[in-house]
């Protein structure tokens, strides 16, 4: 069989595994290309210059084999074993949240508070994601990343190494207390936590299926991490300096109203590409400082 009968038997399988309305058919032909390009180790233009290649029995069985699994719903990233961030190419496994294009807001802003040479802290970094790209970005600066979950660590050092970054460390432990004594010392802290309700119907849907739950659900209290992570953060920044957290689409009034109990000013929300809420941002007040 040809690359080109491949991709549209695989792109049948894959819409009718996924139950895709024809708008969508292009999405599985893009998720097609995209394994099969895995097992040829090539890239997709590859598949579209020579379509009328036959693969070997071995590079078939692969294909197959990687066509089912994502019929039965697991994630393309983890399928490929990689996902890009920020134009970065990062490792990706089922112990971290696959990186998804409404965090790089998180990253614009972040870049636009932290200063050439300053210290920054990404907590629940999980594959490095935003920590990777703000060092890449700001290579004088000093980035601190924690994770409570060891498996998740060895995957961000990975990545940190894969892109040859001397400028981040990583911490395991629970979001600020992770790190070693620093009070006062960051210019900003960031993090994407786990937002999303215990029981959610959305844990038991699409890619979030396969990912850790940790990493994604707080438990009962969706705003506990968020909330956990405003109150710790005080004393580790410098006056003046920035928390950025990611939310879910309908807790922007909750994270203001953290926010709003504590020593905070310029409260403010940023929202992302797709018209929602999803960033928000605030100053430690100085009379804290
Ligand atoms: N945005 C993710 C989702 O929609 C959740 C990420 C998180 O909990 N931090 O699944």
């Amino acid at each position: 069989m040809t690359i080109k009968q491949l991709l549209q038997q695989a792109q049948q399988r894959l819409s009718a595994a996924e139950k895709l309305e024809s708008e969508d058919q292009q999405n599985a032909l893009r998720e097609a290309q995209l394994l099969l390009a895995h097992v040829l180790d090539s890239r997709r233009s590859y598949l579209m210059a020579y379509p009328e290649l036959e693969l070997t029995d071995t590079k078939l069985s692969a294909f197959y084999a990687l066509v089912e699994q994502r019929c039965q719903g697991i994630p393309v990233a983890y399928l490929l074993g990689h996902r890009e961030f920020y134009g970065l190419r990062l490792e990706v496994n089922q112990s971290v949240l696959i990186p998804r294009p409404e965090t790089e807001l998180l990253v614009d802003h972040a870049l636009l508070l932290l200063p050439e040479n300053g210290n920054a802290a990404d907590l629940g970094t999980g594959s490095g994601a935003i920590a990777i790209a703000l060092a890449k970005q700001r290579i004088n600066a000093h980035i601190v990343a924690t994770d409570i979950s060891a498996d998740a660590l060895v995957l961000a050092k990975k990545n940190a190494a894969r892109h040859q970054l001397c400028n981040i460390e990583f911490y395991a432990g629970d979001w600020l207390k992770a790190l070693p004594d620093i009070p006062g010392t960051l210019d900003i802290i960031v993090s994407n936590p786990p937002y999303v309700r215990a029981g959610d119907r959305h844990l038991s849907q699409g890619d979030c299926r396969y990912e850790p739950q940790l990493a994604l659900s707080p438990g009962d209290n969706a705003t506990d991490a968020l909330r956990q992570i405003v109150q710790q953060s005080p004393a580790y920044l410098k006056p003046f300096g920035w928390l950025l957290m990611e939310h879910g689409f309908d807790q922007a009034a909750d994270v203001r109203a953290i926010f709003d109990q504590g020593p905070w000013q310029n409260i403010r929300t940023i929202v992302d590409l797709a018209g929602q809420p999803r960033v928000t941002m605030a100053r430690l007040s100085p009379a804290a400082g």
